[in-house]
């Protein structure tokens, strides 16, 4: 039996990674859930929705595809991103761009899209896969970082925009640190090592820990929490 209400719930970035162990969790939750998936191929035994979430358009059809199947989504998980790291100087701002478009513009397009039931509904969850990197900046990152610090300003803003007495509709950030994916295997080993050197777990994390941060923030017990920001690195970004 679920322990939670059963919601449906629209993951983006759902093909792979963390958001696919994170829809995977919820699915098991007994949540009705939906991803999206653009350059993968869609998951098994997922209900799949191609999109491009840097096309309002494509957010779009994805939504009204989901609606159809499943009814009004609940929840949504903004968790699609991409990495174009390089150090400043020799950063294009076409690369610069394409990851605030990715990973924080997405972030309003989901959001404005997914709000209109929502705010019908008088429920919802906005819940943003942020980055400890975020808080604390990387050298190379200046677009990843700058892009997962104006999600934390985002879900912020959606929270106080939102939040009433006669509406049940929150907007949190999970702010996972290193995790083993596609991702983070375009690090270099030496690095890798360095990294895990200064993480006071000494270890990076699997997606299974960062879905679920995700699932207790879509499970009813979580309904007070509102403009939160969840780290799950390991402590490297105690303080921040
Ligand atoms: P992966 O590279 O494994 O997966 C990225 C996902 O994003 C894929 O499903 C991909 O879809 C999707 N995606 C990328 N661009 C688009 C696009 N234009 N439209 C739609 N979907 C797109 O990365 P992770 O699982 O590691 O990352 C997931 C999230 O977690 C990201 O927001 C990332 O920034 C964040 N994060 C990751 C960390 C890590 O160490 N791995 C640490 C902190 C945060 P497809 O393949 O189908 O194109």
């Amino acid at each position: 039996m679920p322990s939670t209400t059963p919601r449906t719930v629209f993951v983006t970035g759902g093909s792979k990674g963390i958001g696919l162990v994170t829809a995977q969790a919820l699915a098991t939750e007994g949540h009705r859930v939906a991803v999206t998936y653009n350059s993968s191929p869609p998951p098994e035994g997922l209900f799949g929705v191609k999109c491009d979430v840097t096309s309002t358009d494509s957010v779009d059809e994805a939504f009204t595809a989901v609606e159809e199947h499943y009814g009004p989504v609940e929840i949504v998980v903004s968790n699609a991103g991409i990495t174009k790291d390089t150090l400043l100087p020799r950063m294009e701002e076409d690369d610069f761009l394409d990851v605030l478009n990715t990973n924080l513009v997405a972030g309003y397009r989901v959001s404005k899209r997914a709000s209109r039931n929502m705010i019908k509904q008088k429920f919802g969850r906005f819940i943003f896969i942020g980055s400890a990197s975020g808080m604390s900046g990387v050298p190379g990152q200046t677009n990843y970082t700058a892009s997962k610090a104006g999600v934390i300003g985002l879900a912020r803003s959606i929270a106080r925009e939102f939040a009433s007495s006669k509406r049940a509709i929150t907007a949190n950030v999970v702010a996972p640190g290193f995790t083993e994916t596609d991702m983070a295997a375009q690090v270099n080993e030496k690095h890798l090592e360095q990294m895990k050197e200064i993480i006071p777990l000494q270890r990076f994390a699997q997606p299974e820990e960062i879905a679920s941060a995700v699932v207790w923030l879509a499970s009813d017990g979580a309904g007070y929490v509102n403009g939160a920001v969840i780290p799950v690195d390991g402590g490297i970004g105690m303080g921040h």
